[in-house]
């Protein structure tokens, strides 16, 4: 989108430990010269902080995975958004398909976790996408704009809120949507977005998820309102994350 600075973002799930993820973080800083795309990478929460540290002064963003609702309390494993953004993340990945299905993560859920991103002064990607029944029986985009009118909390738009599509059937299969059908969905959430946040919403990010690797990347990359890329398998691996952000 005309105006819009792309992000490309990696997601590397439950994937690194200290070592190889450090060696991840230095090699996508050490190649991020000359990207016009703004760099993102979403460790494991064991390594936030340390990546964050490790790319201090450089122009590589560090995100979380996930984040719990409330500010603090009794919730044991959970990770609240102050903590995140206290260890040096500046995003969140929230209501990712995998904990949506792994967690019955529905759209209150993610709302609320939106809002307490926003508050402790993270910016939410929050992840929309239909399962692949929906797609076949003609109905991903109205499962979509129940996911957006749902997920999205008011502040939003004015935090500089992220979307990013990812149909379910995409998500690690090698599959991706048509370009029209990729096309389609983003003009739609668009228009979702510039309904909801009039003042912010032309000029929010939509990232497509779903299988991007160097190989279509630039092709994806290049339809109107995909401003970046939410990058799973391919963000585990320096030169392919890169390869992506340099199509952007
Ligand atoms: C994801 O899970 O956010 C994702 C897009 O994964 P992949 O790139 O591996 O399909």
């Amino acid at each position: 989108t005309p105006g819009i600075r792309p992000l490309i973002a990696g997601n590397w799930k439950m994937h690194g430990l200290a070592a190889d993820g450090l060696a991840l973080a230095r090699a996508v800083a050490a190649g991020a010269a000359g990207v016009g795309a703004e760099l993102l990478v979403c460790p494991p929460a064991t390594l936030v902080a340390a990546v964050a540290a490790a790319l201090a002064g450089t122009p590589v963003a560090v995100g979380g995975q996930d984040c719990h609702a409330a500010p603090k309390g009794a919730h044991t494993g959970d990770i609240a958004a102050p903590m995140l953004a206290d260890a040096g993340a500046r995003y969140v990945i929230l209501g990712h398909s995998e904990r949506r299905a792994a967690y019955r993560e529905t759209d209150p859920t993610v709302r609320a976790k939106a809002e307490a991103a926003i508050t402790a002064g993270l910016v939410p990607i929050v992840c929309v996408g239909e399962p692949e029944d929906d797609r076949l029986l003609g109905r991903a985009e109205e499962v979509v704009a129940e996911q957006i009118a749902g997920s999205l909390p008011p502040g939003f738009g004015a935090a500089g809120g992220v979307v990013a599509y990812e149909p379910v059937w995409a998500i690690g299969t090698g599959r991706t949507p048509t370009e029209a059908d990729i096309a389609a969905m983003h003009a739609m959430i668009r228009a979702r977005l510039v309904a909801a946040f009039p003042q912010h919403g032309g000029g929010l990010r939509i990232l497509y998820g779903g299988s991007v690797k160097p190989a279509n990347a630039a092709a994806i990359l290049a339809l109107p309102h995909v401003d970046g890329a939410l990058v799973g398998g391919a963000s585990l691996v320096a030169e392919d994350f890169l390869a992506i952000a340099r199509a952007a």
